[in-house]
């Protein structure tokens, strides 16, 4: 099955290789131009032959072969004679009148050479369609090579000359990115005012900040803002693609925003400008970034255009793209902290005018979301505005929130999924110890939720979401990370015995280990590794490998006796939350904390 899809996968992306269709193309036309060109030239180029001629040639035995296109014509091929050595067949062409073909016939049947009949009429049919394909085909590649360069943007949509109704109205939060933008924005409304007063007006901005963030969005408000028309291209666009096509899509874009002023986007720039020469495979995409630095050092800052160039790896561009008079700007943009989300959030509600019910807290909600992304944001409004009307609900209410939530985080609920009672009790005990560790070690992380209803790969979960986000972590911190991710095996260990734990803690140890490993490797946390970075870039002694290891794993092994003891002193209260579980499936969290609570755990609180 995996193997399957791997290989049609393997297959799509063969097929929709841009260079490979236009390969075939090419090749097809070439071929095809090549028959139509020798049966448009084979009948046609003949010599004439007088009939007596044709008859004293046939009693030679000069004659190779015949063909007759009856009431027509005659057409033949004849012998090289025999004076000229390495001369070819010849061609010829006989027009007859009926009552002399019977001659022909005769003798020609005598000497032994093949007649054809075909009709004339069909060869031509034949060659005209011939051109025809041939044509279409140079049509087609034609229509391919004008969209290749005209096409724009991820939406496939043509150049967009219109200016961009996008404004900083529709962009909720990241105000320093914004506040940096708005220069530019002046610089835009007005070109010549900046080079009166002398100042260096810019020409290209470059955006940095992982995906989904609104590198795109804030790129079409500056052109909003501005007026101007806004033109998009994507660096994975022009890359690999046929020969001297990257160059002439830049070209042509350039064009276009010289015209009238505007905003280039060159999304995925990295593609493109990634430094030359290294770790690329095409030359092509060298020339590409070679075009690019062309233009943007051609055009003059009073032309009103402004590049704006949007990636998520900035290590990787080549130097020279951020020379003076290049991209010379730089904003990055982050994820969006904890307000920001609720004001994107809200944003969102608002724009796309999704009613939303009394018991919706926007506020907790992007609590809910720590790490998250503008687009998943907008993504998760979108979505729990779908479950709603999918409910018949005239509003969205919260609970189509955390399903909705529920679906983007861990993926669809797996309807018809069975397990047997035996793994429910595994998978209710194995969450409940989760839940149970990180209330009793971790109060950073409030517990949200715990559930044995699976979804996306996981059977089960349990939900914890921070009450603010986190930019230093103390080693307590860490620890209690470790202690709520080992606290699944721990349970399920203590419960049904060493020999029957399972495979369920396997994205648990991933986990555990990465941080135990970061502690020892990074942060100076290992006990006696002491205060030593690990540098990948470094070769490192096999001492030092063989101590850095030996931390982490002291680490680990102690925190699991830790959880171990902590589990075995609240037995009472993990058995009490993992029933609950098997009864009701999915548990809130302050319903959790109290069911916990009332057997013996006390939650911690930051003193202890
Ligand atoms: P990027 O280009 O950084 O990958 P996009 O600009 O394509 O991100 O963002 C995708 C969508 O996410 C936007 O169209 C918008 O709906 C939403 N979005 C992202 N960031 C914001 C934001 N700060 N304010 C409002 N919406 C946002
Ligand atoms: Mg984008
Ligand atoms: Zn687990």
């Amino acid at each position: 099955m995996q193997a399957r899809k791997q290989s049609r996968t393997f297959w799509r992306a063969i097929l929709t290789q841009p260079s490979l269709w236009a390969g075939i193309l090419i090749t097809l036309l070439l071929v095809g131009l090549g028959l139509g060109i020798r049966t448009l030239r084979a009948p046609l180029a003949p010599a004439e032959l007088t009939y007596s001629a044709l008859l004293s040639a046939l009693d030679a035995r000069q004659v190779a072969s015949l063909e007759i296109d009856p009431g027509r014509e005659l057409r033949g091929r004849m012998r090289p004679g025999a004076g000229t050595p390495g001369a070819r067949e010849t061609g010829f062409r006989v027009v007859y009148t009926s009552p002399t073909l019977d001659e022909v016939l005769h003798r020609a049947e005598a000497m032994g050479v093949t007649v054809a009949f075909t009709e004339r009429e069909q060869h031509d049919r034949m060659a005209a369609l011939n051109l025809l394909v041939v044509l279409a085909g140079f049509a087609v590649l034609g229509i391919l090579l004008k969209r290749g360069l005209a096409t724009q943007g991820g939406h496939g949509s043509l150049g967009e000359e219109s200016p961009s109704s996008t404004t900083f109205a529709n962009v909720a939060g990241n105000e320093g990115t914004v506040a940096e933008l708005k220069e530019v924005v002046e610089f835009l409304r007005d070109p010549e005012k900046f080079g009166r007063i002398g100042a260096r007006a810019p020409k290209g901005v470059l955006m940095f900040g992982p995906p989904g963030t609104g590198k795109t969005l804030m790129a079409r408000a500056v052109a909003g803002e501005a007026g101007v028309p806004f033109f998009a291209i994507s660096g994975s666009e022009v890359t690999g693609f046929l020969v001297g096509l990257g160059v002439a899509r830049v070209k042509n874009l350039f064009r276009r925003a010289r015209k009238r002023g505007g905003v280039i986007f060159i999304d995925e720039i990295d593609a493109i400008g990634s430094r030359r020469g290294a770790n690329r495979s095409h030359n092509e995409d060298d020339r590409t970034l070679n075009q690019l630095l062309v233009e943007m050092d051609g055009f003059s800052q009073r032309e009103g255009v402004l590049v704006i160039g949007a990636t998520n790896r900035p290590e990787d561009l080549d130097p020279a793209l951020r020379r003076p008079g290049r991209f010379d700007r730089s904003v990055s943009v982050g994820l969006p902290s904890a307000d920001e989300r609720e004001a994107i959030l809200r944003l969102h509600v608002l724009e796309r005018a999704v009613p939303v019910g009394q018991d919706v807290d926007l506020g907790r909600l992007a609590r809910l979301m720590p790490q998250s992304s503008g687009a998943d944001l907008a993504n998760l409004v979108n979505e729990a505005a779908i479950v709603a009307a999918r409910q018949g609900a005239v509003a969205v209410a919260w609970g189509h929130i955390e399903s909705a939530r529920d679906r983007l985080l861990l993926g669809k609920e797996r309807t018809g999924f069975r397990a047997s009672d035996g793994e429910w009790q595994i998978v209710a005990v194995h969450e409940a110890g989760h839940a149970l560790a990180g209330v009793l070690c971790c109060p950073e992380d409030g517990l949200h939720k715990v559930t044995i209803q699976p979804r996306g790969q996981a059977m089960g979960v349990a939900f914890f979401s921070p009450a603010d986000d986190l930019h230093l972590h103390s080693r307590r911190y860490l620890e209690s990370q470790i202690l709520k991710g080992l606290a699944g095996r721990a349970a399920e260990e203590i419960v049904f015995g060493p020999a029957l734990v399972t495979s369920g803690a396997r994205s648990d140890l991933q986990q555990t280990t990465r941080i135990a490993k970061e502690m020892v490797y990074s942060l100076g946390m290992g006990q006696s590794t002491g205060l030593v970075a690990y540098d990948p870039a470094l070769p490192l002694s096999t001492e030092t490998h063989a101590t850095m290891d030996r931390d982490v794993k002291e680490i680990i092994e102690g925190l699991y006796a830790r959880v171990r003891q902590l589990i075995e002193t609240h037995r009472a209260a993990l058995e009490a939350l993992a029933r609950a579980l098997l009864e009701r499936e999915t548990i809130g969290g302050e319903e959790a904390v109290a069911i916990l609570a009332a057997n013996g755990a006390e939650p911690a609180t930051y003193a202890s």
